[in-house]
């Protein structure tokens, strides 16, 4: 205990909502523990560049309801090879910076492992996106206020499709990971879901399609992840309209708005507890480890675990789009 005086934050990979709450909690629970905090500016990337600000407890005031990161994001060619990160640790030696929080995905953690196995610094993460897809953690921070924007534009969009009995493809976020679009398909009650993590059977989708949709009487949604890997909404769009001539169909990209926005108040409670507890997991002397929730517990979760695992979609709630369609 006590060895830790000066501990450095910095965001790391695309953005998520509550990041910033995620920082505040960093840096007032590292004030209240006697030590200073440091914020590192564009990532790794900054901290290479030495783009280091002392902060204090009123540099974070005002930002808990804010979405981005006043740190910046950055992806880093330069710290993926060991002589990037030799002068990461350079850098954080000239500072006297003897720790680091991490808020990023697992490529953010892949590099942190890295830096503490090259360098021995004590690292430790704090999981920020908004897909949601990093083992070991039930949510990670901005994945709520993502659904729930997705959820209040397809509400928005089902309007205008009932209004001319229209189908609608909507493609929302997730190059790797179907969570964003499942959680928003139960939540809109839409006819269907594609996702990367199933291949997708045009056959039964159109079944699905034709029981539940009209042309002449009612409107249809078909949530589509962006990673859904038989070429994304547009192209399903396409296929579809190609055997139905007859069928009003539409695409709506919902894109780069999903990112954005204030965070939901579940997102600002879960960033300020993993921010006090990846603080609290510093002062413990740990290292190497994510900070997550699981059944509303706070857990420690090593990197090489969450690097290594994938957190697979929740086959019954697969299922539940299925039956609530019919
Ligand atoms: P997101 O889920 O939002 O994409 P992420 O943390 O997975 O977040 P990446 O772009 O994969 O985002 O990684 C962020 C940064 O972490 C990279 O720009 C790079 O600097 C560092 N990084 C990623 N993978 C490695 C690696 N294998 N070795 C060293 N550094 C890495």
């Amino acid at each position: 205990m006590g060895r830790i005086k000066r501990i450095g934050v910095l965001t790391s990979g695309g953005d998520a909502p509550g990041m910033n709450a995620a920082i505040r909690a960093v840096v007032r629970t590292a004030i209240f523990n006697g030590c200073e905090a440091y914020g590192i500016f564009g990532g790794y990337q900054g901290l290479i560049e030495g783009d280091i600000k002392r902060l204090k407890s009123n540099d974070v005031s005002n930002i808990i309801q804010r979405g981005g990161t006043i740190l910046k994001s950055a992806r880093s060619m330069e710290f993926r090879t060991p002589e990037g990160r030799t002068k990461a640790a350079q850098m954080l030696a000239e500072h006297k910076i003897d720790a680091l929080v991490v808020i990023g995905g697992d490529g953010s953690f892949t590099g942190a492992k890295l830096l503490i196995q090259e360098h021995d610094i004590p690292v430790v993460g704090i999981p920020g996106t908004i897909d949601n897809d990093l083992y070991g953690t039930d949510s990670t921070i901005g994945y709520d206020t993502a659904v729930n924007t997705a959820v209040e534009a397809v509400d928005k969009i089902k309007d205008t499709a009932s209004a001319h009995n229209r189908l609608f493809f909507v493609e929302v976020m997730g190059r790797d990971a179907g969570f964003i679009a499942l959680r928003t398909a139960i939540a809109t009650g839409a006819e269907a879901v594609l996702v990367p993590e199933v291949e997708t059977d045009l056959t039964d989708l159109e079944h699905f399609i034709e029981k539940d949709y009209n042309p002449k009487t009612s409107s249809g949604i078909v949530i589509v992840a962006e990673g859904e890997k038989s070429g994304g909404a547009y192209s399903i769009a396409e296929k579809v309209a190609q055997k139905h001539p007859e069928y009003d169909i539409r695409v709506s990209v919902l894109g780069h708005m999903q990112r954005g926005g204030s965070p939901s108040q579940f997102d600002r409670v879960l960033a300020s507890q993993l921010g006090a507890a990846a603080v609290d997991a510093l002062m413990d002397d740990q290292k190497s480890i994510m900070l997550g929730i699981m059944n509303k517990e706070i857990v420690h979760v090593p990197f090489n675990k969450t690097i290594k695992h994938t957190k697979n979609l929740n086959p019954e709630l697969l299922n539940l789009v299925r039956i609530l369609s019919i």
